[in-house]
Formats: C-alpha cells, structure tokens, sequence
C-alpha cells in the first residue's frame, strides 16, 4: 500500500542506487546499446531529488506525476518516455486506488502503450512483470526481482537499440531491467510492499 511518506522513502532509495549504480547501468548498456542507460538515469535521479526539495506534493498522485514529468523531461532517452509513462500513468490509477498492484500494473500498461514491448522481448517489460506477478500471489522476494533480471541475458533483444544486435544480443543483461530491479527493491526497502 502506498502512502505519501513511504512513496517519498522510496523515490529517495531509488535516486540514490541509480546514482550508485551509474557506472554499472552504463557498461550494461555499452554491451547492448549506446552506453548511457546509467548516465540517463543518475540524470534524472539528480533532477528527481532536486524535485522534491522544491515542491512538496501534497497527495499520492500529484507525487507521483511529479515523478513521471521529471522522468519524461529529464532522462531522455527511450527509457527516460518509458518510466515516465510508467509514474504518470501509476499517478492516474492512483487517483482511484492505493493498492500497489493495481498501481504497478497500470505503470505497466504505461509502458507498454508507449514502447509496444511484450514479455520476452529483453526489456524492463521482463522485470516489470514477474514482479508484478508476484506481488499479486503475495510472494515477492529480493531473490525473485534478481532472478528476473538474470534471466534477459539469455533473451534476443526484438525492441530498443539492443535489438540491432539480433543473436548478438545473447548472453547481456538488459540494462533496463536492471535500474527497474533498484525500483523493486528500494520498494521493498521503503516498505511500499
Ligand atoms: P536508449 O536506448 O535510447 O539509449 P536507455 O539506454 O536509457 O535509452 O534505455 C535502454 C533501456 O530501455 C533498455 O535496456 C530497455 O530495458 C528499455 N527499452 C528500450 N526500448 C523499450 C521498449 N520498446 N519497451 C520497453 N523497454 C524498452
Ligand atoms: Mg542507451
Ligand atoms: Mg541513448
């Protein structure tokens, strides 16, 4: 269940692994892309922190739009329109609902109505939903968000840059799926599930 404090907490945890875990994002993405996942997403993360220290969001969903808008205009990127769509379209269903299931699988829906991606494809998609899966059987477990993110490196990329490579994807974790495991678990960390 979200609330306006635990959300905050983890926007906090999130920011600071992205920015951690820059250089890692980046190499991941050197293998399969263009080698600037890591610096797109500290960029925002910075953009994201300065956010919250000048507005204060007084309800769950001007929150997370606030997120949302932040991701869209500064992490560029195909990932930067693709998590932004995720927290604008998560703010959206939260208007109705706190249940982080319903919100998570909106923020899925977000993504997919953007970048057209399905399960299989070495995307976040492929982090994005087992993870959802889970938390709806109650039985999400860190191991379960590292597990998922193990398993795009055997995947042929078929959406993103990554797929220019065809076969020679193989064998690379998607970068990705990866900055969306620090979503999941700085989720679990701040508590929001
Ligand atoms: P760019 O590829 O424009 O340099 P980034 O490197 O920041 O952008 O992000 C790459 C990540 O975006 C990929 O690892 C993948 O997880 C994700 N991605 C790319 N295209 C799609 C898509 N169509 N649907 C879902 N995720 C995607
Ligand atoms: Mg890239
Ligand atoms: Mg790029």
């Amino acid at each position: 269940m979200l609330s306006l404090e635990n959300t905050k907490k983890w926007l906090t945890l999130f920011t600071a692994q992205l920015i951690e875990n820059k250089a890692y994002l980046s190499e991941l993405d050197t293998a399969i892309g263009d080698g600037d996942h890591g610096n797109n997403m500290a960029r925002g993360a910075t953009a994201l922190n300065d956010a919250l220290d000048s507005e204060t969001p007084e309800d769950i969903p001007s929150l997370l739009k606030l997120i949302g808008m932040t991701l869209v205009s500064k992490v560029g990127g195909a990932s930067g329109p693709l998590y932004g769509s995720a927290f604008i379209s998560m703010a959206k269903a939260s208007q109705e609902s706190s249940d982080l299931s319903l919100l998570l699988e909106a923020g899925l829906e977000g993504i997919q109505k953007r970048g057209k991606a399905v399960v299989g494809e070495k995307t976040m998609i492929d982090e994005w939903f087992p993870v959802i899966e889970a938390i709806k059987e109650n039985k999400l477990t860190v191991e379960l968000i590292e597990e998922s993110v193990q398993l795009t490196k055997d995947m042929k990329a078929t959406k993103g840059r990554a797929s220019y490579l065809g076969d020679r994807s193989i064998g690379h974790i998607d970068p990705g799926a990866m900055s969306s495991s620090y979503l999941f678990k700085t989720m679990m960390e701040a508590g929001v599930y």
